[in-house]
Parts: structure tokens; C-alpha cells; sequence
């Protein structure tokens, strides 16, 4: 793994789990954030290469628990083996109820040039509903603060949480949309197996809304962001002009990435490779940044269905002509029929040389990608 521009860093521990969290995260283990730290350190130390780094993403978890001290160590390792000369965007997530203007000016200080906030929604009662541990207020102040320091914030809404109605919903589409924001991020509520919202909703002690209501919903949030300045590059994302997340970009266009930390995963191009997901492992590692836990070779059909789902996540969608290079003349023809029929059922555009969703497209791209395929 040496081809790499883009870096995502996994900081694991958080303050509590909310309820329809399925990620690798762990409360109540801030003792073990040292530990943590020295181990990727010693990776960054083991691996100095010197590659040119355009963009760097510390998610989790919580990273804004991340104490000031441990980070500022890792940061000041990166930079001295890392060349940042080129660094575009370095994005922190955060959670509106850690935020303080020591922190703001912290991560300022140490080049981090975009704040991703998590808010959710903006309703108290359904925050706590599903163990978000966090306040409406929590996040105005948050705001406030973080203008002082950051230019370029993002936050992060969750739509289809329980409890969360029409009114509320647009409530808090309104009152983002005033504040100094240049990318949104909506993510549809997804309920995991063996998470306590799951569950709450078997139990019937919680309810989400039907798949009309969402979709329902969504379509407006799409029009409500598009008036106000904030444009659709992809299923969940939405930002002003010049500001689409370059790191996640870096994704979609299947650019080479390096994920350091519990559980991250890498890709060189053909390979993904993914960290050991058991913190007890985890921080029994030795400098051992290349001793990757899985690795898996894409096989041709893999990367092409691969190919079709990261381009038609995104605005611009595919590349008609290359994406018909790859297939076999009997799998040219299928592809072509099947993207007429969504042509017509108005779930695909097909627009010169690209072909890409519709707003109503967006929402069934699963589907629409194993009808392609
Ligand atoms: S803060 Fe994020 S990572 Fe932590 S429990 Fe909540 S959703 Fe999961």
C-alpha cells in the first residue's frame, strides 16, 4: 500500500451508544485511549513514506473525545511522516455536546480545516428517544462557536428517526438552512440486527415511518436544500458550490485510500484490505501496519458492480462507454434493455455518454443496481 492521497483515521470510543448504532465503537474505555494512541502512532512511524496527502478524514466513534494532548501527538506524527504539502481538506466529526472554543482552536491550530457535526435532528424528545446523547441547544451553541474558527462546517441528519413528524422534520431543515453551512449530509435511518432500536421497534415501544413517508420526505428534503443553495452530488450529500467533500469523492472515483485504526479499511486500487475489528488485538499490535486482519482481491464481476453502485450514488453518475467496455457482448445487450426500461419508468437519465439517477432513481439504487447487473 503505497499509492495512497487519502487518509481516514477511526478514533473508536464514544460517551454512550445510541441506539441505532451498529458501528465499531466502545463506551466507557476512555483508559484505554492512550494505548490507542501510541499504537497508531507507531503505525504512522512504521509506514514513513512521505506520500502526498490531499485529503484526511478522523471519524468513529466520537472523535471529538479524542483528548487534546493524544491527538496533537498523532497529528505531529502524521506531519512528520506524511507530506501535507498538498493537503486540501482534513475534517474532524464531531458531537455538539463536546464542543468548546479550547478544542475549536486546538483543532484549527493543527491544520484541521473542516468540521463535520453531528446534529441528527433537532428535537430533544427524539434525541433521547434513541439514546442520542446530545441537546438541541447543545448544537446551536456548537454552531455559534464553531463559525468563530471553521469556514467550511458540514453536519450530519438522520432521516427516519422514530418520533420524528413532518413538522419537526422541516423544522430543523429551516433552521440549518440558516445557519453558515456549506455541506449537508442526510442519511436514511437504517435498522441494524442487535442494536437496542431494534428491539425497541419488535417491542412495538418505538415506530418508524413507511417506506412512502420516507420516500416522501426525502424528495422534499431534496427540494428544500436545492433552494437553498445546497446542490445534490450524491444519494445523502448536498453541498454549496465548490464545497463537495473531496474525501469523499475520493471514494466514489474508487481512489486509493489508507484507513489507519480499529476495524479501517484500505484500498490500493484492486485490493481491499481491513484492520482487525477486535479491540483486545487491536492494542496488542506491533507496527505492524501492513499485517492487515482480511484482504480481498476484487474479482472482475466485483469490481464492475462496484463501479455501477459508486457511480450512481453520485450526481454525475456513469460512464456509459466505459462501463459497457468491461461487459461482454451478451451482458452489453441485457445492460442496455434493462437501462431503457428504467429510462422509462423515469428512475435514470441517460444524457450523452452519462448515465445517472432521478430523484426517484436515488431511492431504489439498489435495486436498480442488480437490475443493471
Ligand atoms: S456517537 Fe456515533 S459511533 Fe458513537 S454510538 Fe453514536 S452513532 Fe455510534
Amino acid at each position: 500500500m503505497n499509492n495512497f492521497e487519502h487518509l481516514y483515521i477511526h478514533w473508536p470510543f464514544c460517551r454512550s451508544k445510541c441506539f441505532y448504532c451498529d458501528f465499531l465503537s466502545f463506551c466507557n474505555l476512555d483508559n484505554l485511549s492512550q494505548e490507542y494512541n501510541d499504537i497508531l502512532c507507531s503505525q504512522v512511524k512504521s509506514f514513513n513514506n512521505l506520500n502526498k496527502i490531499k485529503t484526511i478524514f478522523i471519524g468513529g466513534g466520537t472523535p471529538s473525545i479524542w483528548p487534546i494532548n493524544l491527538l496533537e501527538k498523532f497529528i505531529i506524527e502524521l506531519k512528520n511522516n506524511f507530506d501535507f504539502s498538498e493537503l486540501k481538506e482534513f475534517t474532524i466529526e464531531a458531537n455538539p455536546a463536546d464542543i468548546t472554543q479550547d478544542k475549536l482552536a486546538c483543532w484549527k491550530n493543527l491544520g484541521i480545516n473542516r468540521l463535520s457535526m453531528g446534529i441528527q435532528v433537532l428535537d430533544d424528545n427524539a434525541l433521547s428517544k434513541v439514546g442520542r446523547n446530545q441537546t438541541v441547544a447543545q448544537a446551536i451553541n456548537a454552531i455559534n462557536l464553531a463559525q468563530n474558527y471553521f469556514d467550511n462546517i458540514s453536519v450530519d441528519l438522520i432521516l427516519g428517526l422514530p418520533g420524528v413528524d413532518d413538522n419537526i422534520w422541516e423544522n430543523t431543515l429551516k433552521i440549518i438552512a440558516s445557519w453558515p453551512l456549506k455541506h449537508v449530509s442526510v442519511y436514511l435511518l437504517t435498522l441494524y440486527k442487535k442494536t437496542k432500536l431494534f428491539d425497541l421497534i419488535k417491542k412495538n415501544e418505538l415506530f418508524l415511518l413507511n417506506d412512502d413517508m420516507i420516500s416522501d420526505i426525502y424528495e422534499k428534503t431534496v427540494n428544500f436544500l436545492e433552494l437553498n443553495n445546497f446542490m445534490q452530488y450524491e444519494i445523502s450529500n448536498f453541498a454549496k458550490v465548490g464545497f463537495e467533500s473531496a474525501h469523499n469523492m475520493a471514494y466514489w472515483d474508487r481512489k486509493a485510500y489508507l484507513g489507519l485504526g480499529l476495524g479501517a479499511s484500505s484500498f490500493d486500487g484492486t485490493t481491499r484490505y481491513i484492520n482487525e475489528k477486535n479491540l483486545n488485538n487491536y492494542l496488542k499490535i506491533e507496527n505492524s501496519l501492513l499485517d492487515f486482519a482480511q484482504k480481498e482481491n476484487l474479482t472482475e464481476q466485483q469490481v464492475l458492480l462496484e463501479r455501477l453502485m459508486l457511480a450512481l450514488r453520485t450526481k454525475k453518475g456513469g460512464d456509459l462507454h466505459s462501463m459497457l467496455y468491461f461487459l461482454s457482448d451478451e451482458k452489453k445487450q441485457d445492460f442496455l434493455k434493462e437501462l431503457n426500461e428504467l429510462k422509462n419508468l423515469g428512475l435514470i437519465f441517460v444524457d450523452g455518454g452519462n448515465f445517472y439517477l432521478t430523484k426517484k432513481g436515488f431511492l431504489l439504487e439498489n435495486e436498480i443496481v442488480l437490475k443493471l447487473i
